[in-house]
């Protein structure tokens, strides 16, 4: 009943429509039509009559009790792989897995997925978590009524909150600040692919930082000096593109940072600069006090990092 249907809806029809199909028997025996009358007002009418068509093959095959695998559950008319999962493991306590869209969104998160949700490799991939996360759990019902809560309540497509999130310490897109763009939206236009290539020089405890253009992204921020492209540059256009380096001593690694329309392929480099350079050099321990995007983070990190190793 409550799938495609409205919770309120379905809790002034569901009590009448238990007394009077009180179990597959009594469903099995009845008329469509009579079920049809107590399904009034739900619409989906075809579930109504799978329903009914269910309880039929449960009384027929199965004696009238319900299967409890997942393999038996998806014999019946109208039940699939979700329906069988939610069964399988809330009423009988199966590990079973269960995929909705609420479920698909926090463990993409979690994971830092940043792919869509639909087709055969996310299919399989969010199926498979979901799998192992019920082998692991003590009950099964409560891990999935939990996930599916949590994506409806706290984990939410747009705006989660976070901060009161009992699983933000493990999720991966907390920590990158990437959940308002994670999972990708199954109907998101292509994403224009730039390069930036970021010029990291730390002097002792100091950074040379820069503020950004005021149009742009992450505008008027402070940012190591960073030479975009919508290509990888080589060493030498890199020199010729930002003349105040002095040395470029090594390529760091290269990360990607997701924007609303953009995926922002971030290129670490240990360069130095001119005496000359117009730099303000702040305290790198103190960066996060000043107005910096966690891409900026993100390349700091890397970039020291890659001087311990
Ligand atoms: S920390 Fe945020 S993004 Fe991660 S699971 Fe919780 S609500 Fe979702």
């Amino acid at each position: 009943m409550l799938q495609q249907t409205q919770a309120s809806r379905v809790a002034e029809k569901f009590p009448a429509f238990l007394r009077r199909f009180p179990n597959p028997k009594r469903l099995a025996e009845s008329t469509e039509l009579s079920v049809l009358s107590l399904w009034q007002g739900l619409g989906y009418y075809r579930r109504a009559k799978n329903l009914r068509a269910a309880a039929q093959m449960i009384v027929a095959q199965y004696g009238g009790r319900v299967p409890r695998s997942v393999q038996e559950l998806q014999t019946l008319p109208g039940i699939g792989r979700y329906s069988a999962g939610a069964i399988a493991s809330i009423a009988f306590g199966q590990a079973a897995p269960i995929v909705d869209g609420n479920v698909a969104r926090v463990l993409s998160r979690i994971a830092d997925r940043r792919e869509t949700t639909k087709g055969t490799i996310a299919d399989e991939w969010l199926w498979s978590t979901a799998q192992k996360l019920v082998h692991a759990a003590n009950s099964p019902a409560v891990l999935n009524e939990a996930i599916m809560e949590l994506g409806a309540t706290i984990c939410t497509p747009r705006a989660p909150r976070c901060g009161e999130c009992p699983l933000k310490r493990c999720c991966g897109s907390f920590k990158a600040n990437s959940q308002e763009f994670v999972p990708l939206s199954n109907s998101a236009a292509p994403r224009k692919t730039v390069v930036h290539h970021a010029c990291v020089e730390i002097r002792g405890s100091k950074i040379g930082v820069e503020t950004r253009p005021a149009k742009g992204l992450w505008a008027g921020m402070l940012s190591p000096p960073v030479v975009e492209s919508s290509s990888v540059y080589s060493t030498a256009k890199l020199l010729r593109e930002r003349p105040d380096i002095k040395k470029i001593k090594k390529f760091h690694r290269e990360f990607e940072f997701l924007t609303t329309h953009r995926t922002v392929r971030i290129r670490v480099y240990q360069v130095v600069f001119h005496s000359g350079a117009k730099l303000r050099w702040v305290d790198v321990a103190k960066l996060n006090k000043f107005a910096v995007s966690n891409a900026v983070l993100r390349m700091v990190k890397a970039a020291l990092q890659n001087m311990q190793a």
